[in-house]
């Protein structure tokens, strides 16, 4: 069906495979005979209860999670993350962090606030246009975690080897990447993800966090809500939680297996970025912003190089149905963001277009 829709290139909230779309839309009314749409439902109903089984046990498939990681939804975003990580983990009141782009520094000045922050690496020095060299970090002693933001999504920079943490417990921001590729959950202790990237609708994040970092003994003013053992212990439903942000994104999982899982999303995400980075290599106005081997396979900023042509460029994709290329004004330029919905041909579409407007402009 042509719903007339726009090749959506948005950092997040961002495009949702269409047949998820299409079969939220058929269950809108009266989901599967209950007379009501998820949104009106009762999160304690066993209609529900089965709806958020169920995306559990299919993330849990998905990315084969190990049975001593719990698999959390919490609300807040990834940001409310930025202070839950050091006021659940820091038992010492040290933590580990590396500076790869703006959401690991936001992180860093939220976990400044509970405790002390070495930032053992940064890439600061060339406006975080690569991941530094992480196989021999000076990481104190007692540091509680090593913390990494694994896609910066502003700065289009991804790890593609995780940091040698010697021992003390990996804790990653996944926002922007998560299930685009396969991921060893064994080698994190906690992993989370703000879903309105790669995922679903905004408000909810996941968290798959190794059971022994479930603590009880926090500061006795943490707001019930900030603790992971309320969401542990609850199902993550201690309070209502956001029931229909858990529903859209049990869709997603499910279509995800339904295509082959974490391997074919890769392979699909390596294909359709390589077809962005090749016209780039070989344009003469667009150049990406980003060291190849750190290259994002989600967000893929780049540049003119003159902020007007960038502003041009822009507006005419927009007219021509391509939306939200504007990059962050951190970086300037623009930035597409192919995350796993969008599909290799609006990719190949946007090229193409980029090509003209090449050809014409220059
Ligand atoms: C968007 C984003 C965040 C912040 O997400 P919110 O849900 O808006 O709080 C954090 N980290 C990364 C990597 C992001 O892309």
């Amino acid at each position: 069906m042509n719903y007339n829709r726009t090749y959506n290139f948005s950092a997040g909230p961002a495009t949702m495979p269409e047949p998820v779309l299409e079969e939220i839309r058929d269950e809108m009314m009266n989901y599967r005979g209950s007379g009501m749409c998820v949104m009106e439902m009762s999160h304690r109903s066993p209609v529900y209860q089965q709806i958020i089984d169920e995306a559990e046990q299919d993330l849990r498939d998905l990315m084969h999670i190990p049975d001593n990681y719990k698999v959390l939804f919490i609300q807040g975003g990834a940001t409310l993350q930025f202070a839950m990580i050091p006021m659940n983990l820091m038992k010492n009141g040290v933590a580990c962090y590396v500076e790869t782009g703006a959401w690991s520094k936001k992180a860093i000045a939220e976990a400044r606030k509970y405790g002390s922050v070495h930032v053992a690496a940064s890439s600061k020095d060339r406006n975080f246009c690569y991941v530094p060299d992480c196989s021999d970090l000076d990481i104190p002693e007692n540091a509680d975690y090593v913390y990494i933001c694994e896609n910066e999504t502003i700065h289009g920079v991804t790890w593609n080897q995780l940091p040698n943490v010697k021992g003390h417990v990996l804790v990653s921001d996944q926002s922007s990447m998560f299930l685009s590729r396969p991921c060893n959950v064994s080698d994190y202790g906690l992993i989370y993800a703000g879903v309105q990237k790669n995922v679903g609708p905004a408000g909810m994040v996941v968290a798959i966090i190794r059971e022994d970092l479930i603590r009880e003994d926090l500061d006795p003013r943490t707001p019930i809500y900030m603790s992971y053992k309320t969401h542990a212990d609850n199902g993550s439903m201690y309070n209502t939680p956001n029931c229909w942000a858990i529903y859209c994104c049990g869709k997603v999982f499910k279509y995800l297996k339904s295509i082959g899982g974490l391997k074919e999303m890769e392979k699909r995400n390596m294909d359709k970025a390589k077809v962005m980075y090749d016209f780039l290599d070989s344009s003469k106005m667009f150049t990406g912003t980003v060291d190849k081997k750190c290259r994002s396979l989600m967000n893929i900023p780049f540049v003119t190089g003159d902020k007007e042509l960038d502003a041009k460029v822009v507006a005419a994709a927009k007219a021509a149905g391509y939306d939200n290329l504007k990059g962050h004004k951190s970086v300037g330029g623009l930035r597409a963001s192919v995350y796993n919905a969008m599909p290799r041909e609006g990719v190949a579409a946007l090229v193409e277009f980029l090509k003209k407007f090449e050809a014409e402009n220059s």
